[in-house]
């Protein structure tokens, strides 16, 4: 249940507590300018696009292509303007406060699909399964064929207010030998409470959504202080996956998709486990679109990274997806102070999410 009255506080990420939010959703009625939207392109070739079939000498070499190179439907190539590369070897300097690393890595694209203007929402189940797969098999491969590698980053810009600069789409791989900030947190911060409770945070957070309702009273008075229903929260379930608003994150339309079953790899996911994954995934994006009207994204999928130090994440580590709608820019107060605003209440954001196409299965989510 969604609440009338306005909202300002600051919520607390519970995992990483540095990427909290304030809420403040009185400021939604203040003057705002026409948001840009883009029109959807539903063009199925276009002959300048380099991304496009047919097209395939204006890209680097295919790396991989599904279901075979000649009939592609996904292809991967390297990137030809990569952010880290294997060429310029010139190890890690250190000079008093300035310490450098050598910009070693991998940086690949994957085009998502052979047409050109289809999004995520409308890609058949089947395609997206194949999609993830491929995220799956090309991560696994980086993996193994490169010792250097620490993490492989796979994510996706889609729209000009996420940073993408072509339109076709497509996603990204950025295989680096050193484990990116976010997830060192996300890691660190889910051990640490292993450690003390003896239970993963992620699935936690699952149970506590899935099943706790609670009334907070003032001791004095008995009256009703605060009502807790951590189930508003649920966007979606399948038999295998949920997909969550968080109550703090950082994007007012945020969604997480984990596994309902504990998993710290994404690499170990089952071809079951991806078709499933597809199913929400499809739905998820058609609620973020229907509700957005277009929506311009990121998403990003957060693993156990490889390295000595988190060996012992297993357990308390869980992968997931995180996709964030780009629907402001951040301001000098976010960027000064790092507490993102969210000028919509992370309650109402999920109800709107929940209501913007019928459940599969009403009984999937109470
Ligand atoms: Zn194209
Ligand atoms: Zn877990
Ligand atoms: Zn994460």
């Amino acid at each position: 249940m969604a609440t009338d009255k306005p909202v300002r506080e600051i919520r607390i990420n519970p995992i990483t507590p540095s990427e909290s939010v304030l809420v403040a959703s009185e400021r939604s009625l203040r003057p705002q300018k026409e948001e840009e939207r883009v029109p959807h392109d539903d063009r199925e070739h276009v002959d300048s696009c380099p991304f496009c079939k047919g097209n395939e000498d204006k890209t680097p070499p295919t790396i991989t292509a599904l279901p075979d190179e000649k009939n592609w439907e996904i292809r991967i190539v390297q990137n030809l303007f990569p952010v880290l590369g294997t060429e310029s070897d010139q190890g890690n300097i250190s000079f008093g406060l300035q310490q450098v690393m050598d910009g070693y890595g991998h940086h690949e694209v994957i085009i998502d699909h052979h047409r050109h203007g289809i999004e995520v929402h409308e890609m058949s189940e089947q395609h997206l399964a194949m999609l993830l797969g491929l995220y799956r098999q090309r991560m696994e491969e980086l993996f193994t064929s490169d010792e250097r590698i620490r993490y492989v980053l796979v994510f996706k810009n889609f729209g000009p207010a996420a940073g993408a600069s072509i339109k076709h789409t497509h996603s990204q791989l950025i295989a680096m030998p050193i484990i990116p900030e976010n997830v060192y947190n996300e890691v660190e911060h889910s051990r640490n409470y292993y450690r003390k409770y003896h239970q993963c945070i992620f699935c936690s957070l699952i149970d506590e959504a899935l099943t706790f309702e609670a009334t907070i009273y003032n001791r004095e008075s008995g009256e009703v202080r605060h009502k807790v229903d951590v189930g508003q929260y649920v966007i979606e379930r399948s038999e295998r996956f949920i997909a969550i608003k968080p109550f703090a994150s950082r994007y007012e339309w945020e969604v997480h998709i984990l596994p309902t079953q504990h998993q710290s790899n994404f690499m170990k996911v089952t071809e079951e486990d991806l078709a499933d994954f597809a199913k929400l995934l499809k739905r998820t994006m058609q609620r973020l679109d229907k509700v957005l009207s277009g929506a311009q994204y990121n998403y990003y999928f957060h693993t156990v990274p490889r390295c000595d130090e988190f060996k012992d994440c297993d357990a308390s580590y869980h992968w997931h997806m995180e996709i964030c709608p780009r629907t402001t820019i951040p301001s000098g107060f976010e960027l000064g102070s790092g507490l993102f605003i969210s000028t919509i209440s992370p309650e109402d954001a999920a109800e709107k999410l929940r209501n913007a196409i019928p459940l599969v299965d009403n009984d999937q989510v109470d």
